[in-house]
C-alpha cells in the first residue's frame, strides 16, 4: 500500500477489496484518463469560516476553482462532461447545493490569497501602498493596515519586504476586496504568534460582521482551531486523488486528524496517532553542557536596535526551542553564537561550528537535489541517512528534480535535510515549519528529534507553530521586548516556565482538549482564561 489508505487502493495498485464510500461515488472532477481526481467539495457558508486540513497536492486549488466558477465540475466524465443540471442533481441534499446553484447562476466573486507569498514580488512592480490601493474595495484599507501593522512599510518597494511583511500585505490585499467568497491558502507562514492571532481575528470579523464566506487552508492547528467554524479534512494520495470529507466540527476534525483515523469515513490516514503530553512536559534533564555563555549586549548602528542576552547554557543533546516575536533579535543571537557578530558587551568566545537553516530558504541553483545533498555529506545514500533523513523528510520522490523547480514545501524539506546532514556542534533551524503541511511537520519533527537523540546532536529550533515547539523541544528560550527597537533573550528554561512566560506576554492561554489532551486556545476573558491567568498556568494547565 502507499501508506495513505492502509487497506484499500482506489488506483488498482493493489486489489480493491473494500472501496471506501467516498470513492465508490463519482468524483466531483477528474482532469482526464489516469489524471488527478477530486472527491467531495468543501462547503463555504455565508458568515462562516470553513477550514480545510490536509496535505498539499490534494486538490484544494481544484476545489476552489470549482467554487469560484472557473472550472465546471465533470463528475469524472471528462470525455463527455455533464451540464450543470446533472451536477446539481448529484449534489442535491448536500451542504453545498445552495452554493453550487449560485455558482451556476454566474455572479459569485472570489478573492484569493496565494500560498506562496514569496512569488508576489515577481508579479508586481511598485510599493506596498500601490499594491493595496488596487484592491481597496470595502474602504477597509486603513483599518487593515493598522491592525496588521503595515504602516511602516507602506512606501517600501514590494521587492524589499520580508516574508512576514509580504504575508501581512497579501492578507490585507485579499481582505480589502469586496467579494462573496474569500479563499486564503495558508495565512501563517513567516508570521509570529501575535500576528497569527491577529490574522485569525480579522478573518473571523469579516465572516461575522460582514457575513462573508471564508475558506481557509491552514497547517498551524492551534490557529486553525481558533479560526474556523467547521472543518473539512482532505486525504488521499497527493497528485493522484484527493477526498474532501463532509464538514466536521473543528474540534472533531482536528482530533480525528491527530488520531490518524476519520470516524465517519472509517478511514485510517496514518498508522500512529500524534500525541501531546498531558500535564507537565518532559522535565528538563540535566545533560552535559555544550556551551555556556555570559550576559551579552549587541546593538546595531547608533542603537536603532539593541539586544540584551541573559547568560545561560545550551546542553548537549537537547532540542532547545526558541520563541518570540519577529524582529526581536533571535537571528542576532544566533550570529553571536557563531561568532559572525561580536557582542558590544560580554565576551562570547564560543567558536561553535553551527549548521544553520535560515528562515527564508534561498537554495535555488540549477542543481539536482541528490547532487546537492551528496555535496554536503558523505553519509548521503547510506542506509542510516536514508532511514533517518531522506525517509521522514520524503525526499526520495524529489531526488532527481532540480533545486530551482521545487515547491516551497519541497525546498524547505531539502533545506532541513541539508542542515542536519552537515557535521556541526549545534544545528540551528529557523522556522522549519514554513510551507510544510501538517503531515510533513509531524515527520520533520520526528526526524529532528530522532536525529538529536541518535547523533548526540544539539538542536536549536526557532518556530512559531506552538504544537511543533511543544512536540520538539526539551527546554525553551523566550525572547521579548519591542520588535525592531530592543529585545531581551531570557536564559533557557523548562518548557513549562518558558511557555508561561511567553504566553503571558501574548495574553493567550491554552486549555486541554478532554479527549486528546491537545492544547487549545481559550476564548479571551472566558472563565478558564481568567482562572489560568490568575494562576499563571498558560499552557500546561491541568
Ligand atoms: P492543492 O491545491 O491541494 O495543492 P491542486 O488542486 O492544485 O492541489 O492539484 C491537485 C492535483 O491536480 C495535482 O496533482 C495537479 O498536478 C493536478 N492538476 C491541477 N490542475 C490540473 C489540470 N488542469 N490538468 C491536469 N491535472 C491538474
Ligand atoms: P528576529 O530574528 O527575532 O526576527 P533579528 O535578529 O533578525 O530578529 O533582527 C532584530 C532587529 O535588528 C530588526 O529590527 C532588524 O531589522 C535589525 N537588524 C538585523 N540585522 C541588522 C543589521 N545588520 N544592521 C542593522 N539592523 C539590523
Amino acid at each position: 500500500t502507499c501508506g495513505i489508505c492502509v487497506e484499500k487502493c482506489p488506483f488498482d495498485a493493489i486489489e480493491i477489496i473494500n472501496l471506501p464510500q467516498e470513492l465508490q461515488d463519482d468524483p466531483a472532477h477528474r482532469y482526464g484518463e489516469n489524471a488527478f481526481s477530486l472527491y467531495g467539495l468543501p462547503a463555504p457558508q455565508e458568515g462562516r469560516v470553513t477550514g480545510i486540513l490536509g496535505p498539499n497536492g490534494i486538490g484544494k486549488t481544484t476545489a476552489v476553482r470549482i467554487l469560484a466558477g472557473e472550472l465546471e465540475p465533470n463528475l469524472g466524465r471528462f470525455e463527455n462532461p455533464p451540464g450543470w443540471d446533472d451536477v446539481l442533481e448529484a449534489y442535491r441534499g448536500t451542504e453545498i447545493q445552495d452554493y453550487l446553484e449560485a455558482v451556476r447562476d454566474g455572479d459569485l466573486s472570489v478573492a484569493r490569497k496565494p500560498q506562496y507569498v514569496d512569488q508576489i514580488p515577481k508579479q508586481f512592480d511598485g510599493n506596498t501602498r500601490e499594491l493595496l490601493e488596487r484592491t481597496n474595495e470595502r474602504d477597509a484599507l486603513e483599518y487593515l493596515v493598522e491592525r496588521l501593522s503595515i504602516g511602516p512599510v507602506m512606501d517600501q518597494s514590494i521587492d524589499d519586504l520580508s516574508g512576514g511583511e509580504l504575508q501581512r500585505v497579501a492578507l490585507a490585499a485579499t481582505l480589502a476586496r469586496d467579494t462573496d467568497f474569500y479563499f486564503l491558502d495558508e495565512i501563517t507562514p513567516y508570521l509570529d504568534i501575535g500576528q497569527r492571532v491577529t490574522a485569525a481575528r480579522l478573518i473571523r470579523e469579516l465572516a461575522e460582521d460582514e457575513g462573508k464566506s471564508m475558506l481557509v487552508v491552514e497547517h498551524d492547528l492551534a490557529v486553525l482551531d481558533l479560526l474556523a467554524d467547521t472543518l473539512h479534512v482532505a486525504y488521499g494520495e497527493p497528485g493522484a486523488y484527493g477526498v474532501i470529507t463532509t464538514p466536521k466540527s473543528v474540534r472533531n476534525g482536528i482530533n480525528e486528524y491527530l488520531a490518524g483515523y476519520l470516524e465517519n469515513e472509517n478511514m485510517r490516514i496514518r498508522p500512529n496517532p500524534i500525541e501531546f503530553e498531558e500535564h507537565a512536559p518532559r522535565s528538563a534533564t540535566r545533560g552535559d553542557t555544550l556551551v555556556e555563555y555570559p550576559d551579552l549586549v549587541k546593538s546595531y548602528g547608533d542603537g536603532e536596535f539593541s539586544l540584551k542576552v541573559e547568560g545561560g547554557e545550551i546542553r548537549k543533546n537537547e532540542v532547545l526551542g526558541v520563541v518570540g516575536p519577529n524582529g526581536i533579535g533571535k537571528s542576532t543571537f544566533a550570529k553571536l553564537l557563531t561568532g559572525a557578530l561580536e557582542p558590544d558587551e560580554g565576551e562570547a568566545e564560543l567558536d561553535l561550528e553551527i549548521s544553520y537553516k535560515p528562515q527564508y530558504v534561498t537554495i535555488d541553483q540549477p542543481m539536482r537535489v541528490d547532487a546537492f545533498l551528496a555535496s554536503i555529506t558523505d553519509q548521503f545514500g547510506s542506509s542510516y541517512w536514508n532511514t533517518e533523513i531522506a525517509g521522514p523528510l520524503q525526499l526520495e520522490r524529489i531526488m532527481e528534480q532540480s533545486l530551482s523547480d521545487l515547491s516551497g514545501g519541497e525546498r524547505q524539506r531539502v533545506a532541513i535535510a541539508a542542515c542536519l546532514s552537515d557535521s556541526a556542534d549545534l544545528y540551528l533551524l529557523d522556522e522549519p515549519s514554513a510551507h510544510l503541511d501538517v503531515e510533513q511537520r509531524v515527520q520533520a519533527t520526528r526526524a529532528i528529534r530522532r536525529y538529536a537523540e541518535q547523533q548526540d546532536a544539539t538542536v536549536l529550533v526557532i518556530d512559531h507553530d506552538i504544537y511543533m515547539i511543544d512536540l520538539l523541544a526539551d527546554r525553551l528560550m523566550v525572547f521579548d521586548g519591542e520588535p525592531a527597537v530592543h529585545g531581551r533573550a531570557g536564559t533557557p528554561q523548562s518548557m513549562r516556565g518558558g511557555m508561561n512566560e511567553f504566553l503571558a506576554n501574548l495574553e493567550v492561554t491554552f486549555r486541554r482538549d478532554e479527549r486528546t489532551s491537545r492544547p487549545r486556545i481559550n476564548k479571551p476573558d472566558s472563565q478558564l482564561d481568567r482562572q489560568q491567568k490568575r494562576e499563571g498556568e498558560y499552557y500546561y494547565a491541568p
